[in-house]
């Protein structure tokens, strides 16, 4: 065995002193405190728009407010809320160049607008989906654009043109409003009329920050959803409640642990951001609002957690990250990783597409080096989306050993000393 010298026996002192910190703060113990909380019955499943999801919420406030985050905006709240609207057209009709539109049912509009009265003189914008075009491709393009569209449809799509409006889908605010008509005339003169009944539903994600110390507008998230699927049915055992306590109440249990141990050892020269994101289970509505809030070319990383409440394929003290080779995120976190014990493995389910199925997507999507971290064995896990998803089947040490390794190999994005490169979007389907 080598002598150990005055140097490697205080640099055996330093690190042994963190690893009791990390240790102190990120253990079996304190993991499980959290997340048989979040998974608790009485969350009733954590369903979007329901009660039990609003104790959730408070939960995770009350978490946040311990560890000693801030709110994001001021305020004396977490709470990032915003709204979605669902739509229900009750009366519709139009002139094109002073004719009735032959069928009411020729109409379809996209908007959050009660009442729509519009003609050629209101500046909307007119577009044509021409007969062989791909009408939903073509059609989600002008709902994306943000102007105001009057779009002539050509009745060869008659079929499809009944799946364009909003039929009660949730959308978010807009103040834009897509008109479809299906008709193979192209008037220089039209009036079109609407009526709707509009139901705006509340929600909000959990938010809170730690200022950078040098490079405050400087971003780098931790982020898991804190939704789930709510209540059905008992089964003949007499549960009824979705826990998802690893979908994903471990990765929120994460969020809070790392925003405890950042909270406490204070090296972060960027800001971070600790998100707790709701309606992930019912379209990423969540992760969608909270990324609009915020300019991509600022974030610098985003670590989004889900399901890591079980081992991976390779076993304990190993993950894998979406979206690996789309940035060199991955490899700067195995950098901070060497001799740790842990590994980050490359996404061993390439065919599912995890990189755009959980909240990491939209940041992603705007260039973000913005990657989910998760040991979910999405070929062989029984309990997925089941009643079975609770605390029971999770395993609170190697929860915890992730959640370190997250801790760790996140360190030099942290503190400023490593960027990772940005996603190339150009290669995103
Ligand atoms: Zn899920």
């Amino acid at each position: 065995m080598k002598i150990l010298t005055a140097t490697s026996v205080l640099l055996l002192a330093v690190t042994s002193l963190s690893a009791q910190v990390i240790d102190q703060i990120i253990n079996p113990d304190a993991v499980e405190k959290i997340e048989r909380t979040l998974s608790a019955d009485d969350m009733q499943g954590r369903q979007t728009f329901k009660p039990g999801i609003e104790k959730a919420a408070d939960y995770i406030e009350r978490e946040f407010r311990t560890a000693g985050l801030q709110p994001l905006n001021g305020g004396g709240s977490y709470r990032q809320p915003f709204s979605m609207f669902r739509t229900k057209m009750t009366s519709a009709s139009a002139t094109l160049d002073g004719q009735p539109l032959a069928a009411s049912s020729g109409i379809a509009i996209v908007s959050n607008a009660a009442h729509i009265q519009v003609d050629n003189n209101s500046g909307y914008e007119k577009a044509y989906i021409k007969a062989g075009a791909n009408i939903f491709v073509e059609a989600m393009h002008y709902i994306h654009a943000k102007k105001n569209y009057v779009v002539l449809i050509d009745t060869s799509f008659a079929k499809q043109f009944a799946r364009l409006g909003s039929f009660g889908r949730q959308q978010f605010k807009s103040d834009n409003n897509i008109i479809f008509l299906l008709t193979t005339a192209n008037p220089t003169s039209y009036t079109i009329t609407a009526d709707q009944e509009v139901t705006e539903s509340k929600l909000a994600n959990v938010v809170g920050i730690l200022p950078g110390k040098s490079r405050k507008n400087e971003y780098v998230i931790f982020s898991g959803h804190y939704d789930h699927l709510g209540v059905t049915k008992p089964n003949d055992k007499g549960d009824s409640v979705y826990n998802g306590a690893n979908d994903d109440a471990s990765g929120t249990t994460a969020v809070i642990m790392l925003a405890n141990y950042f909270a406490r050892t204070r090296t972060n020269e960027r800001t971070l951001v600790f998100a707790a994101f709701t309606a992930e289970e019912i379209g990423e509505y969540g992760s969608q609002y909270f990324s609009s809030q915020f300019d991509p070319a600022t974030v610098m990383a985003m670590f989004n957690i889900e399901m890591i409440g079980t081992a991976s394929k390779w076993g304990p003290n190993s993950a894998f990250i979406t979206g690996y080779e789309r940035s060199d995120m991955a490899k700067i976190l195995e950098k901070n990783l060497a001799g740790s014990g842990f590994s980050f493995h490359p996404d061993p389910y390439p065919d599912q597409q995890l990189f755009y199925r959980s909240d990491n997507a939209s940041l992603a999507r705007q260039g973000v080096p913005a990657h989910t971290i998760s040991t979910f064995e999405i070929d062989v896990d029984k309990h997925y989306h089941t009643l079975d998803d609770d605390i029971d089947h999770l395993d609170m040490k190697n929860m915890a050993a992730i959640i370190r390794s997250i801790a760790i190999s996140s360190k030099t994005i942290v503190e400023g000393k490593d960027t990772p490169t940005r996603v190339d979007t150009t290669q995103l389907r």
